[in-house]
């Protein structure tokens, strides 16, 4: 008989909230930190501690009263997490989510491993910056390498003038360059691995993004058998090499020319991977919460043919009040999940919907028809 044990999750989200409702399923206990209250992750049974995820004090406070520890966002304190794993046991490694907080660091440690990525080079100053504008061609991404998420931190350049509009923009940050890849798709693999060293992945799915966002995912990807195996076998070095416990999603380029570059690891469960809920024998929260607690990995085969995942985002600044359709959310194959946030702002991630279906297309009609009936 397995005892109950506490998860402690840093961040409350729609991440900590879904990872909260898989842990309780399987008879675990919660508690979040979060920066403010009432957060998502409360809402559907977690206990909640207030406080900021960079705060020492508030990360000792988290670990006193649970059993392990894991994440639903990187931007943390992982030196107060390095020091918290020597008496607990923290997935993924806090040296880890050290590595992908900065993401030039993690291309390095990407290239370094042999994985394809795209060119890349520091940028120092304004004239480095200039410098490797030249060197990509007129064509490149300034990145900011801490802090960026949902696109926030990115700006594509492909003349002096936009270079000097994105280093007044990210002023103060530390910067990248990065040249632009003309992709064909982007995809996205989520995996696990488990305390055993045993390393499941899910189905390869693809990412559509809008201003940098994940809008839309469609699984599985429509790439053929050849890139599916490539793509997947990639995926599962990439973990290998992080040598970490817990589930995470490697982000990807797919080129004209069959070529896959590595763009992203998030160090955690991710967006792309919210329609394996629906779609898949487990789900990639039940799996990191599997994985996190010794348990064995489940299956990730799908169930169904198709799924189609899009996001609800916020589409004004202000109180949320939501009106849907209620037939809708009663329909068979449509799955519309909200994440019980306020207020809403524009493009923040309120809910998403999943539908599922016989083919991608079926599968993409029931989920517009179940978008256009929200307003958030
Ligand atoms: P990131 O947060 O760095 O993964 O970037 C967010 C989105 O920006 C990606 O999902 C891509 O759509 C786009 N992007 C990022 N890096 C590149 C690149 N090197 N070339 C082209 N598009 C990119």
């Amino acid at each position: 008989m397995r005892q109950s044990k506490t998860i402690g999750i840093v961040g409350g989200g729609q991440l900590g909230r879904m990872l909260t409702q898989a842990a309780v399923k399987l008879d675990f206990k919660v508690v979040v930190l979060n920066s403010s209250d009432n957060s998502p992750a409360s809402q559907v049974g977690a206990q909640e501690i207030i406080g900021d995820l960079y705060d020492q004090t508030a990360l000792e406070h988290l670990a006193k009263v649970t059993d392990l520890i894991t994440i639903e966002i990187e931007h943390l304190n992982a030196d107060a997490l390095k020091i918290i794993a020597k008496n607990k046991n923290i997935f993924p490694r806090p040296e880890v989510i050290k590595l992908i907080q900065d993401k030039y660091n993690q291309k390095i440690f990407l290239h370094k491993n042999g994985f394809a990525v795209a060119d890349f080079r520091d940028i120092k100053s304004e004239s480095e910056a200039k410098e490797a504008l030249k060197y990509f061609g007129n064509k490149m991404l300034i990145k900011a390498k801490h802090g960026a998420y949902d696109g926030r931190g990115n700006a594509v350049v492909t003349n002096l003038k936009e270079l000097k509009v994105a280093l007044k923009q990210f002023e103060g940050r530390e910067l990248y360059a990065e040249a632009f890849v003309p992709f064909s798709k982007e995809l996205a693999v989520m995996v696990a691995m488990s305390t055993e060293g045993n390393i499941k992945k899910f189905p390869v799915t693809e990412t559509f993004h809008d201003r940098n966002i994940c809008i839309e995912t469609q699984t599985p990807a429509d790439i053929g058998k050849g890139i599916t195996k490539k793509v997947e076998d990639l995926a599962k070095m990439v973990v290998r090499k992080l040598n970490s416990v817990g589930t995470f999603g490697i982000e990807m380029f797919l080129t004209a020319d069959g070529k896959v570059l590595v763009n992203e690891i998030a160090p955690r469960v991710h967006n792309s991977g919210h329609y394996t809920i629906e779609a898949c024998k487990t789900s990639q929260f039940d799996q990191h919460i599997r994985a996190i607690t010794g348990m064995e990995l489940g299956s990730t085969e799908m169930i169904v043919p198709a799924a189609v995942m899009i996001n609800i985002l916020g589409e004004r600044d202000g109180e949320t009040l939501v009106t849907s359709d209620t037939n809708l959310e009663n329909t068979p194959d449509v799955h519309i999940h909200l994440y019980g946030k306020s207020p809403t702002k524009i493009d923040r991630k309120m809910g998403h919907i999943t539908a599922t279906g016989r083919t991608i297309k079926e599968a993409k009609d029931k989920a517009l028809k179940a978008r256009a009936s929200i307003v958030i």
